[in-house]
């Protein structure tokens, strides 16, 4: 196999919990300790519900959140503590597509500008060039003319041509490794999947990675190599995803695939149905097994030893005591 683009050792992203102007009273753990790697051309899914620090992940990855601990490595370099000149070189060639097309274009720029902006910023091109390459990333994009899309602004689109533009925008410096955050979640279902076709199509020709956050396992199926389970801040299941559906090993992935027939995009409140009690503070998470609150299966041993996050077989790992 060949070298992964992106890898995370033991990453921890904190956020401190401030009491009056001064004083830290504590930490959220939004990321606590996490590896990972993406290899070329990969999806890797990151499933989990909304607060368990999926995004943050996202972004800590990304160098747009900066990591308390552990590190990052981009094709082999380590980019944990890389400054802000070398970060802003390496910034072309990752990028992040955000859920809410609405709220990551600029509403006062028309869509020529909105891709645009990215090649200036880098210092790409004469304005000629420019204007060629966005009417590349419009055409392959499926926004066609392109010249007659170029024109529009984002108040004169759908919500599934805004999110092309966005995708647009983050291929136009044509990156290796993409983070994209619930980009379908916030769209018509019948525009769903021509996204999510639409962004598979376009990692095939440009051999892209993406680190796809999602909290709909069902779709990670089709659009993901390999999936990760992600819970108050940990990855505590990950596999190739038609293992990891088929076999899940973790009662959380269980419970997850068990609330996939729902239709409803927020399927936050079915997997509560599923689970009983809340996911934990992450400012005060348990001790042992995060998950052991709410884990119909707990055992003494799980509310005092955090379980190891190992192979259970070849390319799926598991933190779970039940598989010590
Ligand atoms: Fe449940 Fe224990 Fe496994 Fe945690 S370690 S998921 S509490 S059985």
């Amino acid at each position: 196999m060949s070298d992964p683009v992106i890898r995370a050792i033991n990453l921890k992203t904190y956020f401190p919990v401030r009491k009056g102007l001064f004083r830290i009273a504590g930490y959220v753990r939004a990321v606590d300790e996490v590896s990972l790697e993406i290899y070329p051309g990969e999806t890797l899914a990151l499933v989990g519900e909304s607060g368990c620090g999926k995004t943050t992940l996202g972004k800590t990855l990304l160098r747009i959140v900066e990591p308390t601990a552990g590190k990052i490595f981009f094709k082999g370099q380590e980019i944990t503590n890389t400054d802000y000149n070398e970060m802003k070189k390496l910034r072309r060639r990752m990028a992040m597509i955000f859920q809410d097309p609405y709220a990551s274009i600029d509403p006062s720029y028309s869509v020529f500008k909105v891709i645009e902006e990215p090649l200036e910023i880098h210092g790409i091109g004469t304005r000629e060039e420019r204007a060629e390459l966005v009417m590349k990333a419009l055409e392959e994009v499926r926004l066609i003319p392109p010249e007659e899309f170029a024109r529009k602004y984002p108040h004169m689109l759908s919500g599934g041509q805004r999110q092309r533009v966005a995708i647009a925008r983050a291929l136009v410096l044509r990156p290796d490794f993409i983070v994209a955050d619930e980009p379908v979640s916030m769209l018509d279902a019948s525009v769903r999947v021509e996204i999510l076709l639409l962004l598979r199509e376009l990692q095939k020709k440009h051999n892209l990675s993406y680190l796809y956050i999602t909290h709909d396992i069902a779709t990670s199926k089709y659009f993901s190599e390999r999936i990760a389970v992600m819970y108050a801040g940990k990855i505590i299941e990950l596999g190739p995803s038609s293992m990891l559906l088929k076999n899940p090993l973790h009662p959380y992935t269980r419970a997850l695939i068990d609330a996939i027939p729902d239709p409803d995009p927020s399927n936050r409140f079915r997997i509560r149905e599923v689970i009983k009690g809340e996911p934990p503070d992450l400012s005060n998470p348990p001790t042992g097994c995060r998950f052991h609150p709410r884990c119909p299966y707990a055992m003494d041993i799980c509310k005092q030893v955090i379980p190891e996050f190992k192979e259970y077989q070849p390319g799926h790992l598991v933190a779970c005591h039940l598989y010590d």
